[in-house]
């Protein structure tokens, strides 16, 4: 039978132990006013079709049917320090269940204090929620693993930072908030009961595949390994930054979530950070992929308790389990260099290839996303590092690789096209979207740029004024966490 359109909040989360969860509810707001909304997301979830006509919702000050609000509880390892925490400026309205019988999480995000929002005002600024929904939208685009971006509503209330700045909610919407952090919660908490119910719960929810595995949650474990190492991999493919790779910020679904401080690279360079708090580059471009592992560990000692009854064996497992994510993320890069480079077949010095190529674009300061772009459109002419010796002779070497594989030069590029996206969210063009708004109350030029955000992989003339890079400046590009 059809299901009707509406509201379906579901409520599964709260059948675990009830230190997981505060039921909090969202504080009201002044004067809300959805100002993004994200039409197909909502038909997605089969909101109701007047949703948009609702900003009490999407700012808290009313609850949908069914709601049964709640700040989640997790710990996490910040910047390697642990640290109990908690949704200190966000709620969990429900569990929104398709007709198609996928289950979401519907979160506002800046809906006031909860429990653990120890000093914090429980808020969050206009600015940073829309930078939110368009790196997430966008991420969406690209097709990497993402929660989604609903509505951004503004309050109408200022709220105090550096300086005074508009308020908003962010509406989030993900597969879980399930983290790493929420199993070291359980963790810390010593009750290993509440561990299983949540790795249950888990595997229920993201892996029920290994539901009937003899270990299954040694099981559970290597896929969130492969999962969160296929994560990665698109990241570097794409020159994604996350920035703040807490362990509280690395969902056990696989999605990228919490987005702070993140931001694309234009010119390459493994080194590249952009969170102003990132003093020591613990989380830039080329440390994702061991900080990924990191993370995991943390996530094996808070599983070591269920892993097996002896201590000594679960470690074992766990260790054993873990020392895959180096070849899980191997594996993924390099198929995914492969698309991204037009190889169809496998020659031994592929590898070498794609080294030398990112050497090369380190020494030239090449653009990342324009390079592997003019590859794509087979104009190498367009890259300023054209007339390297280095370059040119890549080049003539790549050609020829494509040459000699039996597939025709056409599926090569075609192959290439759908690796490559033409545009990416750059760092300049999401600045002048938020100027616009904040300056002028102007949202067409964001509209704009998420239109072609839609599809990055179009490489139709439109998009062509997107792909310009940065003026060069002497200010590094800064991004802020908690704004
Ligand atoms: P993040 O660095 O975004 O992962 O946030 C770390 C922790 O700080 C989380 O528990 C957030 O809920 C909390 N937090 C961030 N900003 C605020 C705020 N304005 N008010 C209360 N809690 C906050
Ligand atoms: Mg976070
Ligand atoms: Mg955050």
């Amino acid at each position: 039978s059809m299901t009707q359109t509406g509201w379906n909040l579901k409520h599964s989360y709260q059948l675990l132990p009830e230190h997981f969860y505060a039921k909090v509810e969202p504080t009201p707001v002044k004067n809300p006013a959805c100002v993004v909304f994200n039409d197909d997301l909502a038909t997605e979830l089969g909101l109701p079709d007047d949703s948009k006509q609702h900003p009490e919702i999407w700012s808290g000050n009313e609850l949908p049917d069914g709601a049964d609000p709640i700040a989640q509880a997790y710990a996490g390892h910040q910047f390697g320090q642990f640290t109990m925490l908690g949704d200190g400026r966000a709620v969990l309205l429900g569990e929104q269940v398709t007709n198609k019988g996928r289950r979401f999480d519907i979160q506002l995000k800046g809906s006031g204090r909860t429990p653990f929002s120890r000093r914090g005002d429980g808020r969050a600024g206009l600015a940073p929620m829309l930078r939110e929904y368009m790196i997430s939208e966008s991420m969406y685009g690209l097709g990497i693993p993402t929660n989604r971006s609903l509505a951004v509503t503004t309050t109408g209330e200022h709220i105090q930072r550096e300086i005074e700045i508009p308020g908003a909610v962010l509406t989030r919407v993900s597969s879980s908030h399930l983290r790493v952090g929420t199993f070291q919660y359980a963790a810390g908490l010593g009750d290993v009961d509440a561990l299983r119910l949540l790795a249950d719960y888990a595997i229920q929810r993201h892996y029920p595949e290994v539901a009937g595995d003899e270990n299954r949650y040694a099981a559970f474990y290597e896929k969130v390994v492969e999962r969160q190492a296929a994560l990665i991999a698109k990241w570097q493919l794409t020159g994604f930054i996350h920035g703040v790779m807490n362990t509280d910020n690395m969902a056990i679904s696989g999605e990228t979530f919490d987005y702070g401080p993140c931001a694309f690279m234009d010119v390459y360079h493994p080194e590249t950070v952009f969170s102003s708090i990132d003093a020591q580059g613990r989380y830039a471009y080329q440390n994702q992929p061991p900080i990924g592992q990191w993370n995991l560990a943390r996530l094996a000692e808070a599983l070591i308790p269920i892993l097996d009854d002896e201590e000594e064996s679960a470690v074992e497992t766990a260790q054993e389990i873990l020392s895959r994510y180096g070849s899980y993320f191997q594996t993924y890069w390099v198929n995914g260099m492969r698309n991204k480079l037009g190889f169809l077949s496998e020659e031994s010095q592929d590898r070498a290839l794609m080294d030398d190529l990112l050497d090369i674009m380190k020494k030239q300061e090449a653009d990342y996303t324009n390079t592997f772009r003019a590859l794509t459109l087979d104009r190498p002419e367009e890259l300023p590092m054209y007339h390297s010796v280095a370059f040119s002779s890549w080049y003539d070497q790549w050609k020829k690789r494509l040459e000699r594989q039996e597939q025709p030069l056409h599926l090569a590029f075609e192959t290439m096209k759908k690796a490559n996206p033409a545009i990416i969210p750059r760092n300049h063009r999401v600045e002048e979207a938020l100027e616009a708004v904040i300056q002028e109350d102007d949202y067409s030029v964001m509209h704009q740029l998420m239109e072609q955000l839609k599809n990055p992989y179009a490489y139709s003339d439109a998009q062509v004024d997107y792909t310009q890079p940065p003026e060069p400046s002497d200010q590094p590009y800064r991004t802020y966490c908690g704004t």
